[in-house]
C-alpha cells in the first residue's frame, strides 16, 4: 500500500468523553446525499456553540466536513453575512496546523467557513516556538476544542528534507523535518523519487510533531491530559481529496 496507515478515527482516551450533540453536528446528515448540493446553512460559530463543544466532537466536525467536501456536498455559507457575524469575535472549536501547499487549505478540506477554525501554516507542518505560542493562544485563551496535525501526501518540503536540499532559510526549517526522515527505516532510496517513502516520513512527521506539542507546551500538554482539548494527526491524500485521521 502506498499509504500505509491504518485508518483508524478512534480518538485517544482524552477524547473519550460523554458529548453534547450540538445543532451543528447534525448538519452534515442534511446535505442531500453524495453528489447532490447542499441545501444547508452553515451556522456561524457562537460562544454557546464553542462552550457546548468538546474534543470528540470537534473532531467529527471535521470528519463530516472533509466528507462533505469528497461527496460535493458542501454547506452553503455567505461570507458576507459571516463577516458580518464574526466581527465582533471568534468562537472557533479546532485548530489546524497544516502545510502551506495550496491544495490543502483546511477551510476547504474541511468544508468550514469564516470564524469556525484557527490555521497554523508553515511548509511541512512542523512547530516551533511561535507555532506553539499560536497553539496556546487558540486553545487556552480562545477556546479551541481541538489541534489536528495535518500533513499531505507528495509535500514538496518533506522531499526537501528528504533530499537534504539547502536554500537560504529554507534550511533550517527542513532540518526540523530531518529527524521524521531518519525515523523511517529501509525503504530505499531514501530520496523524493520514492513516493512511498516521501509519504511515509509525512506521516512520521505528523506524529512527530504531535509528540513535540506535548513536550514543549506545558500549557498545552496539561490541557490534553485534562481532556480539555484533544490533539490529533491527519494525513491529507492529494490525489482523493480524503483526510485520513489517527488518533494521538
Ligand atoms: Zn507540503
Amino acid at each position: 500500500m502506498k499509504r500505509s496507515f491504518t485508518a483508524s478515527i478512534a480518538v485517544s482516551m482524552v477524547l473519550c468523553a460523554i458529548i453534547t450533540i450540538p445543532a451543528l453536528a447534525q448538519l452534515g446528515d442534511r446535505s442531500g446525499g453524495r453528489g447532490g448540493a447542499s441545501t444547508a446553512t452553515a451556522p456561524t460559530q457562537t460562544k454557546e456553540l464553542q462552550t457546548a463543544m468538546t474534543p470528540k466532537k470537534a473532531l467529527e466536525m471535521l470528519q463530516e466536513g472533509n466528507k462533505r467536501f469528497l461527496a460535493g456536498t458542501m454547506l452553503q455559507r455567505n461570507l458576507k453575512k459571516q463577516v458580518e457575524e464574526t466581527s465582533k469575535g471568534q468562537f472557533p472549536f479546532a485548530t489546524i496546523v497544516s502545510c502551506i501547499d495550496s491544495r490543502s487549505s483546511s477551510e476547504l478540506i474541511f468544508d468550514q467557513g469564516l470564524g469556525d477554525i484557527f490555521n497554523a501554516r508553515v511548509a511541512g507542518n512542523i512547530v516551533n516556538e511561535d507555532i506553539l505560542g499560536s497553539l496556546e493562544f487558540a486553545s487556552k485563551l480562545a477556546g479551541s476544542k481541538l489541534i489536528v496535525v495535518v500533513g499531505h501526501t507528495n509535500c514538496g518540503a518533506i522531499k526537501g528534507a528528504c533530499d537534504d536540499a539547502k536554500l537560504d532559510n529554507l534550511t533550517t526549517l527542513l532540518a526540523k523535518i530531518k529527524p521524521a526522515v531518519a525515523a523511517v527505516p529501509g525503504m530505499e532510496p531514501r530520496t523524493s523519487k520514492n513516493h512511498a517513502f516521501v509519504d511515509k516520513v509525512g506521516e512520521m512527521n505528523v506524529r512527530l510533531t504531535m509528540k513535540q506539542i506535548r513536550e514543549k507546551s506545558p500549557t498545552l500538554k496539561a490541557m490534553i491530559d485534562k481532556g480539555e482539548i484533544g490533539l490529533a494527526g491527519a494525513m491529507y491524500d492529494l490525489e482523493t481529496g480524503k483526510v485520513t485521521f489517527y488518533a494521538d
